[in-house]
């Protein structure tokens, strides 16, 4: 019997990587669920070539071009629109396994919804775990689901605990390539652009996470989100400059063992591990070369050049919702950069000035997460204003 696969966010770079995957094991999956933002042409595409039993857009106007386009070539695909219809099909009974691989907060509802009706799980959109942490974890465990992470030095540490004596662990060593300013000095990176802050030297990625990596932001996401999959705290995860990004993480024992996973950078690898789990298909992968690529280097990560880094670490220790703070905060940012009304070096700034805006407080339920996501959408906005317009102070006085 095949197993029933929810894509959302399929028409992503993630998306995109696991129905290569799947394409190699036709036999052993098939696609229930299809879901993008507002991409008609590409999710129309996937329809043809997988004759899903359902397609989402999140866009009602997008939802209606496709299903205009699909009625007369394939009217059995329902097409449905909004965050029920992702709910909807995250939950679908015919679902196994949900791809969660929609980006930023936007993914927190359906994978949610996917979590709660006990899904596998492979977790992608590191946000929703940023945001609602706790919450999303009691729901993982009430309702029994297996959450398998699908970030490649996530995937990489479930690898390198797996079987093992989970207390013996002393600490989580989360590697990072630095991104593609990692030599760059401070002043160089006032006015990089969005073109040169999505190249990633090692990865083929969406803009948002490219944005993240250039700021280091997207290693202070992942310490947080290591924290909830691996029940840990910051004191215990160093971040490790590696360039190469050939060894995606690893776990040092007490008994001074440590065990790394290595591979291509090739996000094939942890999407084939999730989708297989617990065995191993072919990911279509190429043999990692070890004598070609001869050296393998290591660095501390410059928090002084890179603060986002250091604002993760801080919001993770003072708990609660200002995590959900920092991550709306920096998609506003990252929004506004993308569109060049913010400079780089600003995202930091932006963030910290939202974090200092809004304390966070217990994130007790999905209500209260939401509510201080949406406060601090807005007072990012507001300050990306107050930035440029020299009268206005950064910090709120009232
Ligand atoms: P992309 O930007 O390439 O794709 C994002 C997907 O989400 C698209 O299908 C997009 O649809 C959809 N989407 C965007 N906004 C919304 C919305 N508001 N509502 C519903 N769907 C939406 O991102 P990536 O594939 O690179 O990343 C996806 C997630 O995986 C992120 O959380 C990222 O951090 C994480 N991740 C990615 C890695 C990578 O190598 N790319 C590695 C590790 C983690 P549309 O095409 O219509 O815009
Ligand atoms: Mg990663």
């Amino acid at each position: 019997m095949s197993l029933g696969v929810t894509i959302l966010g399929a028409t992503g770079t993630i998306g995109v990587n696991t129905l290569n995957v799947i394409q190699q094991h036709r036999s052993r999956y098939r696609i229930i669920a299809l879901t993008a933002n507002t991409s008609v042409d590409k999710l129309y595409e996937q329809c043809l070539e997988w004759s899903p039993r359902y397609a989402v857009m999140m866009d009602a106007d997008a939802a209606e071009q496709l299903r205009q386009r699909l009625l007369p070539i394939n009217p059995d695909i329902e097409v449905l629109s909004g965050v029920e219809g992702l709910k909807q099909v995250a939950s679908a009974d015919a679902t196994d396994i949900v791809m969660a691989a929609i980006v930023g907060g936007a993914g927190l509802l359906p994978t949610l919804a996917a979590a709660e009706a006990g899904k596998q799980v492979l977790l992608a959109n590191k946000e929703s775990l940023v945001m609602s942490g706790q919450v999303f974890m009691d729901a993982v465990k009430r309702h029994n689901t297996r959450l398998l992470p699908i970030d490649s030095e996530h995937n990489a540490i479930f690898q390198c605990l797996h079987g093992q004596d989970k207390v013996a662990a002393r600490k989580i060593l989360l590697t990072a390539s630095g991104g593609p300013f990692r030599e760059h000095a401070a002043e160089d990176l006032h006015d990089v652009t969005p073109e040169q802050a999505c190249a990633h030297p090692n990865w083929v990625m969406g803009r948002k996470i490219s944005v993240d990596s250039a700021t280091m932001m997207n290693k202070g996401l992942e310490v947080i989100e290591a924290c909830w999959l691996f029940e840990t705290t910051p004191d215990h995860i160093e971040v490790l400059i590696h360039p190469q990004s050939v060894i995606h993480s690893l776990v040092e024992y007490i008994d001074g063992s440590v065990l790394a996973q290595l591979g291509n950078p090739d996000m094939r690898t942890p999407i084939a591990y999730g989708l297989a789990w617990p065995e191993r298909i072919d990911a279509g992968v190429q043999s990692l070369d070890l004598k070609t690529i001869a050296q393998l280097s290591f660095s501390q990560p410059d928090i002084a050049r890179f603060p986002c880094l250091r604002l993760a670490y801080e919001a993770m220790l003072a708990g609660g919702t200002t995590t959900t703070i920092l991550n709306a905060a920096n998609e506003i940012a990252v929004a506004a950069f993308l569109q060049t009304r913010l400079k780089f070096t600003d995202i930091a700034k932006v963030i910290e000035t939202t974090l200092a805006n809004l304390s966070g407080r217990a994130a007790s339920s999905l209500e209260i997460i939401l509510e201080d996501d949406a406060k601090a959408r807005d007072l990012a906005q507001e300050a990306i204003l107050r930035l440029y317009s020299s009268s206005s102070p950064l910090l709120r006085t009232a």
